[in-house]
């Protein structure tokens, strides 16, 4: 029975295709007939209109050889063909001749819009709704304009027809709505597009299945968790009486339909599950929980040997992620996304924490001789937690979003029809205008401006508003644990006694000396956590003599600063690729994508003005943009580099994008000083607002900013004062410019 067999469907879909098909082999036999026929293809008005040539149809039709009305054996009219090759001049020109913009032909009885459509011509339809086109009508087989560009898969000419009047769940002749077409055809893109335009997900068609009963049907979890996250009803029944969860088993895709709902944070049946408590309080247990389990750690090594502390810590690790990961979120797995959570900073804090408490109980009172180092620390460790804490509280830069449907209308009709509506120029996760050297982040569900990366150890993207703060934390972090290095040294230094040459004496020697010292600091009662010290040096210590006496004599502080100068390997990398980065004018996200798409996320090679004038298909970007997310190192070494923000050098094109960075033209680069004065001025020296930027000016950014300052000057002396006053605070980040962009002419070959 049909209602059972759900890949009823895949044959209607099947049908489909093959009638574009042999549509297209229709056409490319009346090519060839033309081509071989008597008539010359110079007259061929139908032919010309396939391939675009302007010049012959102009001809044709000033010559009163032939009209933009005429119609070919099968009844296709010149614009059919123009629209399904995407000749768009000669389809504003068929259209300016008269052409009938609504004409119906071939054997589906479709308008050229529908075929314009099939291939997610997004400038093709845009022109034709521009000319009164009907995205209503229905072909043969019952599809409306929204069915075919939802077919496509072609995303952004989805969200173009979103926004032009025709129902969003109108159904094609057995029932199906756009949703169940996109959800089966498994476009996330497309299903979160239709959902976020208000899609009901409760549409049943001829079989009585729902949007989600499709989206099983292929499997897909992303669309799965879509829809139910969307409030689907799990327990809808089809005609033949099968829930989703029935038709998964059947067509075995219920590990994809479990694993959709786990990572929903839902149970089998839809419910949420539960979590001990509420998500403020979770938050804040995971940003509190790494200090106590750091204290542990730091502890079992100080007060273990080594070979059975070791273990133990490890073993303490373990719990601190099994109480954060299966605990605390209630993940299904170790490995589940934690960097939505506050983890990683709470690690930093913790770590903060430590190093702090070692520096005021045991370095400031055992090192007085060292009273500038110790006041550099200081700074520097408050000067690190400050910038800590900005930059994990301060907004990144979030883009901002259309305000109503009439402005993102506006928006939309604007992009499409200067040929721009593409995945760098619009965000479909946002539904909203994407700015230059923006990037959407997915784990915080925002477009950021000047996006740098999504830092999981402050817990935030790093985007324009926030990315000094986060320079100021690496970089005070980095001297930080240097000085605290060199005050750790100079304390055992101060408090073991020099190492004398006879291996056999040192031993009862140091004993002597530590238990001396342990005895005056316990009388004094400022060391609490200090242990007695051990009356001998474990023979089972393997490891150089000074340093095997220093854990012995301060054990807690010794593995306190071996932790933190571990931490100076990755930061000291950070620092110095994030310095020059700034000083070439580049994010993170442009040097790992430069060898793949060039500047500003076009394609690589390709001049700006060049990527934002191409006019075909662009749409698919978008699908390539979440495809990108899986490249990289895989593994746990992959995962290692990526916390540690070093994956940039190993993946994708990196090193290309380096070796690109010297040759391609950036436009927002201002040599080295300049560069570094517009990042401290969070874009005041380019004269520009990263988070609504969207266009390079023809003259460029200097020129555009020198002669709004000159018509500033012009314009009086009183404004210019107010200016500086407003540049000092927005340098502090404090106030915000006016934009003052001038539109820029774009190139006409739409
Ligand atoms: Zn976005
Ligand atoms: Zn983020």
């Amino acid at each position: 029975m049909a209602a059972s067999d759900p890949t009823g469907i895949v044959t209607a879909k099947a049908g489909a295709s093959a009638a574009v098909s042999i549509e297209n082999a229709e056409g490319g036999m009346s090519l060839k007939d033309a081509l071989n026929g008597t008539e010359p293809d110079s007259d061929n008005i139908f032919l010309a209109a396939q391939r675009g040539d302007l010049q012959v149809v102009r001809e044709l039709i000033e010559s009163g050889k032939a009209k933009a009305t005429d119609r070919d054996e099968q009844n296709i009219t010149p614009l059919h063909w123009a629209a399904i090759n995407a000749q768009i001049a000669t389809c504003k020109y068929l259209l300016e001749q008269g052409a009938e913009v609504d004409a119906v032909g071939g054997d589906l009885v479709a308008t050229p819009m529908q075929w314009a459509a099939r291939n997610g011509y997004v400038y093709v339809i845009q022109l034709l709704i521009a000319h009164n086109a009907d995205p209503t009508i229905s072909d043969s087989q019952g599809f409306n304009t929204l069915h075919l560009v939802t077919h496509s898969s072609s995303v952004m000419a989805l969200l173009y027809l979103l926004h032009q009047p025709i129902a969003i769940d109108s159904q094609d002749s057995v029932g199906h709505t756009s949703l169940m077409w996109a959800a089966y055809q498994g476009d996330v893109l497309s299903v979160e597009l239709l959902l976020k335009h208000g899609a009901s997900v409760h549409a049943r068609d001829d079989q009585g299945m729902t949007p989600l009963h499709w989206a099983v049907v292929r499997g897909n979890k992303t669309c799965i968790r879509k829809i139910v996250e969307a409030g689907a009803d799990m327990n809808a029944r089809d005609n033949a009486g099968k829930t989703a969860r029935d038709m998964a088993v059947e067509l075995k895709a219920i590990g994809a339909y479990r694993r959709a709902l786990e990572e929903g944070g839902m149970g089998e049946d839809g419910g949420r599950k539960g979590k001990p408590f509420n998500d403020r309080n979770t938050r804040f247990a995971i940003l509190i929980l790494p200090a106590i389990f750091l204290y542990m750690i730091f502890t079992t090594l100080s007060i273990l040997p080594w070979y059975t502390g070791v273990p133990l810590a490890g073993a303490e690790f373990f719990g601190m992620h099994h109480i954060v990961t299966r605990v605390l979120l209630n993940h299904k797995s170790y490995t589940d996304n934690v960097t939505q959570s506050p983890y990683f900073s709470g690690i930093i804090t913790g770590s903060l924490v430590w190093v702090g408490f070692c520096w005021f109980t045991r370095l400031v009172h055992n090192t007085e001789g060292y009273a500038f180092t110790h006041l550099a620390f200081a700074i520097s460790f408050l000067l690190c937690a400050y910038n800590f804490f900005r930059a994990i509280t301060l907004d990144p830069g979030t883009c901002p979003k259309p305000a109503n449907d009439a402005e993102l209308k506006d928006i939309i009709e604007e992009l499409a029809s200067t040929g721009r509506l593409n995945g760098s120029t619009f965000c479909i996760y946002c539904v909203a205008r994407k700015p230059l050297r923006a990037k959407h982040c997915r784990v915080c569900d925002r477009c950021v401006g000047r996006f740098d990366h999504h830092c999981p150890w402050v817990w935030n993207c790093v985007g324009v508003n926030n990315h000094r703060q986060f320079i100021c934390f690496v970089l005070t972090l980095v001297i930080g644990i240097g000085l605290f290095d060199y005050l750790t040294y100079a304390y055992f230094s101060s408090v073991l006694p020099p190492m004398p040459d006879d291996p056999l004496g040192n031993s009862t020697m140091i004993a002597d000396t530590m238990s001396a010292v342990a005895t005056m600091a316990l009388s004094e009662g400022d060391m609490p956590t200090t242990p007695p010290a051990p009356p001998t040096i474990s023979s089972s210590c393997f490891l150089p003599a000074p340093i095997c006496a220093a854990t012995a004599y301060d054990p807690f502080l010794f593995v306190v600063a071996a932790w933190a100068s571990l931490q100076l390997s990755w930061t000291f990398v950070l620092v110095a690729s994030q310095l020059w980065q700034i000083a070439r004018q580049m994010t993170t996200l442009e040097v790992s994508n430069l060898g793949r798409f060039g500047y500003m996320g076009g394609r690589g090679g390709t001049s700006l003005s060049g990527q934002q004038g191409h006019t075909h298909n662009a749409g698919h970007e978008g699908h390539e943009h979440t495809h990108s997310h899986k490249h990289g190192a895989g593994g746990c070494w992959g995962f290692i580099l990526n916390i540690l923000g070093l994956d940039r050098f190993t993946k994708g094109k990196a090193g290309e994008g380096l070796a690109r960075a010297s040759t391609a033209a950036n436009p927002f680069d201002l040599g080295i000083i300049g560069n570094c004065k517009d990042f401290w001025t969070t874009g005041h020296e380019l004269g520009v607002e990263y988070d609504r930027l969207y266009d390079v000016p023809v003259e460029g950014f200097r020129a555009t900013r020198e002669r709004r300052l000159a018509e500033q000057r012009e314009r009086g002396e009183e404004y210019g004062a107010r200016r500086k006053g407003k540049g000092l605070l927005m340098g502090l980040g404090i106030g915000r410019s006016n934009a003052g962009y001038q539109p820029i002419r774009m190139d006409d070959q739409v």
